[in-house]
């Protein structure tokens, strides 16, 4: 009330002196925000009381304060709609940078993150503009953020680090978020040791440099590494302490994710009443983030299985796998930039198969040579288009490329399942279904004397036909059913629920419709048939690896017997899952 006054009667002598104390006031809320000493809630109200008598910047900086708050309170969308407003009132550019962090951050946060590569590429456009060497290291830390988020941890280690080199001693809150980095770099990329160093470090500097928030993040990460290492007394002391940190600061987010690690560290360490309440805290604030839930649930899923309360694990037990599940998908909707990029790289290459002299092919073959040498630069190219961006980018591009790939799901030439995703998908419904005893079948194929086909068509033909080949077997399977491709010009079919005649049914149906394929279509006429393994769970199976084991031995059989057939193998030992078996139960030959 007192500094309200303050302003009133500033304002009264002079606009230009009400306008500075706007700027100091603005400067403590900021203070007050980022250190949670002081109560930022009275501040907002004293300025929102005098917003009409701001300067255009001032009220952006106002703005984005109240966006950063709502951002800290989990209130995504609010938080959007300030930083919008902020963005409009003004052209200062430091500021405009500032804004869009915030902005990719609520965007992360909300799980659209095409927008938040859209804020991200605005803000390195703005890098040309902003030379000094100050705003570099507060650049080279935003990109920290946003690879953090964006989980790209590699990156957050190269940008935290690169950060660290540039900052000067006096530069207390970049050294001390610089050394978080460094940290949760580490801790992300299982450096378990050197993360409670680098973690140890940012709190003994961030706490003497009056940061209390990085202090309880560096507390977090180290505790989160301490509990990993079995450390659990030691990781307890330092997630509580983090628990206190991030309360005193309201930050919703936070707060879960503290109680779902103290719910997992009392957990292994047997302390299951601490665990259970810390789960239970986990899920009643609003604001945890997917990971978080999912622990929590792992947590009391197990817990209530232990006490023999089946119907509750049962039911945490489903969320935690719907929780593990948007964890993959969010990584997915992560890959998709990077899809967008490799599919106009794409698109660039055919409209240069269509320039006729031989000159500017030559030049633009040179220059898609070029681009493919660094992902960095393809994206640079097409978001940016900036050059200092361009240099940073470079520094991170094979990083960044293996990364991408990693986190794809999908074969990029047939767009079904690759081998690491579709094998996860096929070993999860395997368990669901050996818990319900129900059937499971398996079918491996391989196209037959493919490569005969590249060495006489070229590698165009090649890919022509294993896309076609997709395209047939898709309409052929439910879509419970898994297709993969293990690899090369193999693929995997799983049947959940599917036993060894259902199996050999629709095996025998793929063949068909892979000897029918029409291949005069690719420029070229040959023939195209592939072979095939069979195999189905059986009551000695306790994952998926036997069952690919067998597949694999039935599909050499039908290389060995002739191709373009289907052989079944069952092994020796038990029964299959499945009402019915055939006759011979191993290494039967169907087919041609
Ligand atoms: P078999 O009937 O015994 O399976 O003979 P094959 O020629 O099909 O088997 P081999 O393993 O000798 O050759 C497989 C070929 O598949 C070799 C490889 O170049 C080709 N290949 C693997 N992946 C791709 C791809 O993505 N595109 C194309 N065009 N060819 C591929
Ligand atoms: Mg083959
Ligand atoms: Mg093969």
């Amino acid at each position: 009330m007192i500094k309200y006054l303050f302003f009133v009667a500033a304002f009264l002598v002079s606009t230009c002196v009400a306008a500075q104390n706007f700027d100091q006031a603005l400067d403590e809320l900021e203070v007050v925000l980022q250190s949670q000493q002081g109560n930022a809630d009275i501040l907002f109200d004293n300025l929102a009381a005098d917003y009409a008598k701001m300067t255009a910047d001032q009220k952006a900086r106002f703005l984005m304060f109240s966006g950063m708050k709502d951002l800290f309170g989990g209130d995504y969308q609010r938080s959007l709609e300030s930083l919008n407003s902020a963005l409009n009132l003004t052209n200062s550019l430091p500021l405009v940078s500032q804004i869009l962090v915030y902005q990719a951050t609520g965007y992360i946060l909300k799980r659209e993150f095409s927008n938040a590569l859209d804020k991200l590429q605005k803000n390195l456009a703005l890098i040309e503009n902003l030379q000094d060497r100050g705003i570099q290291i507060s650049t080279y830390l935003r990109l920290a953020s946003l690879y953090y988020q964006m989980e790209l941890y590699e990156d957050v280690g190269l940008f935290a680090n690169r950060a660290l080199k540039l900052v000067s001693d006096d530069d207390t809150k970049n050294t001390c978020y610089a050394k978080l980095y460094v940290g949760a770099y580490a801790i992300e990329t299982n450096q378990l040791q050197q993360a409670l160093s680098a973690f140890a470090d940012t709190r003994a500097y961030c706490g003497s440099h009056a940061l209390p928030l990085v202090v309880a993040m560096a507390s977090k990460g180290e505790g989160r590494a301490r509990s990993e290492l079995g450390d659990f007394d030691e990781a307890e002391r330092l997630l509580l302490q983090a628990l206190a940190g991030y309360t005193k600061f309201g930050y919703q987010m936070e707060i879960g994710s503290a109680h779902s690690l103290l719910a997992k560290n009392y957990w292994k360490s047997g302390n299951l009443e601490k665990a259970k309440y810390h789960a239970n805290m986990t899920i009643d604030t609003e604001a945890s983030d997917v990971r978080a839930k999912q622990m929590a649930y792992e947590v009391l899923a197990s817990l209530y299985a232990d006490s023999g309360d089946y119907t509750k694990a049962y039911s945490a037990q489903t969320l935690e796998q719907k929780y593990r599940q948007e964890l993959l998908d969010g990584t997915k909707a992560k890959a998709q930039a990077y899809e967008a990029a490799k599919f106009n790289a794409v698109e660039q290459q055919r409209e240069i198969a269509l320039l006729n002299k031989e000159r500017e092919q030559y030049l633009a073959q040179q220059n898609i040579n070029e681009r493919e040498r660094s992902n960095s630069l393809m994206f640079s190219i097409i978001f940016f288009g900036s050059s200092l961006f361009l240099l940073i980018m470079l520094l991170a591009g094979g990083i960044q490329r293996n990364k991408y790939k990693r986190l794809s799901q999908r074969d990029g030439l047939t767009g079904v399942f690759n081998r690491s995703t579709g094998q996860e998908f096929a070993e999860n419904r395997l368990i669901q279904l050996m818990a319900r005893n129900q059937s499971f079948s398996l079918i491996l194929l391989d196209l037959d004397s493919f490569k005969q086909i590249n060495d006489s068509f070229g590698h165009g033909t090649g890919d022509w036909a294993l896309k076609k080949v997709v395209e047939v077997l898709i309409p052929l399977l439910h879509p419970d059913d898994i297709l993969a491709r293990f690899g090369g010009e193999e693929f995997f079919i799983a049947l959940p629920g599917a036993g060894v005649d259902k199996a050999l049914e629709v095996a025998e149906r793929c063949r068909l419709a892979i000897e029918s394929i029409d291949t005069h279509y690719s420029g070229h006429t040959f023939e195209l048939t592939a072979s095939f393994g069979v195999t189905s769970l059986m009551e000695d199976d306790l994952s998926l690896d036997p069952l690919l084991h067998r597949a694999d031995l039935a599909l050499y059989q039908a290389k060995n017997s002739g191709r373009n057939q289907i052989c079944v193998e069952l092994g020796k030992k038990g029964s299959p899952k499945s009402a019915h078996t055939p006759s011979a139960q191993s290494l039967a030959q169907t087919g041609q």
